[in-house]
């Protein structure tokens, strides 16, 4: 299923193409995750690229070859565990996907349908894909639901999201965090992480949207695919050439930290 409405505009020189598969789009889309399309569209255009966008959804087969980033959003636990029914037959096809280097955003349940398990808020078990080794623990009677800004001490890059969430994730010894919290709950409110980086998979529980909170991650995602593509020594614009935010960062942080401590 293609999305018609995010097509770009056909009158423009366009030096790269990036093909973008939504996976599960019609039934994992919460809190406004879709916003990361319109994201990855905005970004990709301005660096020069057109962009497509297809759901890639239950029966459907994943073309590894065909796309150049995956976008897999969050759900309520009833979605996922359609999703998690029909995701085996998908499972070889994104591992090959992950191991060659290519992106994947993958937000709350899409982040928890990677690794190796989610326990529902009812208890019930959902085997992941286990392409990953996370695994996600549920909890009694709670969300953790809230403004959250970690940093990533890697890229020095600080992200700001909300989030909303019953399960408590937990990494494998392999898997680093994609920040470390600075005010918020994160995976499980226990270890100081949240999300996920592993090769160019970046996981997390980041509503918001993400990619529109923290043009610094989108940029990096968009980039990451264009060099992946065209060759890691292509020339593209800068962030402050097309996404200078220094403003919207310190009112980003302004904002969600009264909120947080409210
Ligand atoms: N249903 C999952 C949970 O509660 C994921 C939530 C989400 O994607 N927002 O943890």
């Amino acid at each position: 299923m293609t999305y018609t409405s995010l097509k770009s505009p056909e009158n423009r020189d366009y030096t790269y193409i990036l093909n973008v598969a939504h996976l599960y789009g019609n039934l994992l889309n919460t809190y406004g995750d879709n916003g990361n399309v319109l994201m990855m569209k905005y970004v990709g255009e301005k660096l020069g690229a057109k962009m497509t966008f297809d759901i890639v959804s239950v029966g459907d087969d994943f073309d590894k070859e065909l796309y150049d980033i995956v976008f897999f959003g969050g759900g309520q636990d009833y979605e996922q565990s359609i999703v998690a029914k029909d995701l085996p037959s998908k499972r070889d096809a994104i591992d090959q996907y992950i191991q060659d280097n290519k992106v994947i955003l993958a937000i709350c349940g899409g982040f928890q349908l990677l690794g190796q398990y989610y326990i529902q808020a009812n208890g019930v078990r959902i085997d992941g894909i286990g392409v990953m080794g996370h695994y996600t623990l549920n909890q009694e009677n709670n969300r953790y639901i809230g403004d959250i800004k970690i940093h990533n001490e890697e890229f020095n890059e600080t992200y700001y999201g909300f989030e909303n969430h019953q399960g408590r994730t937990f990494l494998s010894d392999d898997q680093k965090p994609l920040g470390k919290v600075v005010y918020g709950n994160g995976n499980n409110k226990e270890d100081g992480t949240e999300g996920v980086h592993y090769k160019n998979v970046y996981g997390s529980y980041f509503h918001g949207p993400i990619l529109s909170r923290n043009a610094n991650l989108a940029y990096r995602l968009v980039t990451t695919a264009l060099r992946n593509k065209y060759g890691q020594d292509i020339q593209l614009p800068s962030y402050d050439d097309i996404l200078s935010s220094e403003i919207a960062e310190e009112y980003a942080d302004t904002k969600s930290k009264a909120e947080f401590e409210k």
